[in-house]
């Protein structure tokens, strides 16, 4: 019995010892944690000041940089290639009235001047090989240094610093006259998709239907055929694919049937790319339907330009009841404006 008891007390002991000790280490374990929390407080301050000091100095940096953008623009005139150096938001104002009529409202002129800003950052040094960043055409965007006027200078100075980015970096800002209803995915015209150059389709078509004909003959000749004698190509509806046309309804192909130019003259079908039909025969777009109607080939279609991006004409109606940057991130899905400078 005194055995059990004995056992009983020493137990207690353990036991009240054992709370007091787990008290004790509790304690220490709170106050170790206390002290830890006040020091990793301590660090994060010190390493907040130290991340915001940085970020302010690389957006400082970045600033200066963007401020001091200059561009070297390689101009055309009388067959002779002129370089000369300007800032990019003087650059912009001789860009944006080139670009699109000054006489649309100032939400249109607002994006375009983004656009424009925002493409011609992303592109600088696009013809380095030339000893300069951006040429005077289509090819790059239009400039004429007597083209600037007060309204798309205010844009201009109102947007100043401002771009299209996608996940933080900037965008190819491409633009295009006329969408025809849908604008095209990048990967169509230029085999390389990027998330923010898909096709959109617009809530109302802005567009005017387009009529191009070429005598039979000549349009034969062009293909290296001795004559051509079917067409054949899926109808045109904008937005409907077919196995010949892209989501947008843009061709994709069109077979045309006829006789080879050899001297066996044997029957044949050459099946050629929207592309290559748009560059062979000066068409607007490749939103098109081809017919042979008697001694011509008629292609009717929508659109103008290659209808990746943003739509010129489609964003002058937007803007009627848009803001720019609504607009922007429309067209460019997936983006966001920015201030940079
Ligand atoms: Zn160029």
């Amino acid at each position: 019995m005194k055995k059990i008891a004995a056992v009983l007390t020493a137990t207690a002991f353990l036991f009240t010892c054992g709370s007091a000790l787990a008290k004790e280490n509790k304690n220490t374990a709170l106050q170790n944690i206390k002290d830890r929390s006040k020091r990793t407080v301590r660090i994060k301050k010190a390493n907040q000041t130290k991340h915001s000091t940085t970020q302010k100095d690389e957006r400082k940096k970045e600033e200066r940089k963007n401020t001091a953008v200059e561009i070297r623009l390689g101009q055309l005139k009388n067959g002779k290639r002129i370089i000369k150096t300007i800032s990019l938001e003087d650059y912009l104002r001789n860009v944006v009235p080139k670009e699109c009529p000054p006489t649309w409202n100032e939400n249109a002129l607002k994006a375009q001047a983004v656009a424009a800003r925002t493409f011609a950052l992303k592109n600088i040094g696009r013809h380095g090989g030339e000893g300069f960043d951006l040429c005077d055409s289509t090819h790059c965007q239009l400039y004429d240094e007597s083209s600037h006027t007060p309204a798309t200078d205010r844009v201009v100075a109102a947007t100043r610093g401002e771009v299209i980015t996608y996940g933080g970096q900037l965008i190819n800002a491409v633009f295009h006259t006329d969408s025809g209803g849908m604008t095209e995915g990048s990967a169509e015209v230029w085999g390389a998709a990027a998330p923010y150059l898909a096709p959109v389709r617009e809530q109302k078509q802005n567009t005017s239907p387009w009529t191009k004909k070429i005598h039979l003959d000549s349009f034969a000749k062009t293909l290296g055929l001795k004559e051509a004698t079917k067409t054949e190509l899926s109808p045109l509806t904008v937005g409907k694919k077919a196995a010949d046309r892209s989501a947008s309804g843009r061709v994709r192909t069109v077979k045309i049937h006829g006789k080879a130019s050899d001297k066996k003259s044997a029957e044949t079908v050459k099946t050629i790319t929207g592309g290559e039909m748009r560059k062979l025969f000066a068409l607007p777009s490749t939103l098109f339907d081809i017919k042979i109607v008697g001694a011509e080939v008629v292609f009717t279609g929508y659109g103008a330009g290659h209808g990746v991006g943003m739509s010129q004409n489609g964003m002058n109606e937007l803007s009627k009841n848009m803001d720019y940057r609504a607009i922007l991130a429309f067209y460019y899905k997936g983006t966001k404006t920015e201030k940079r400078y």
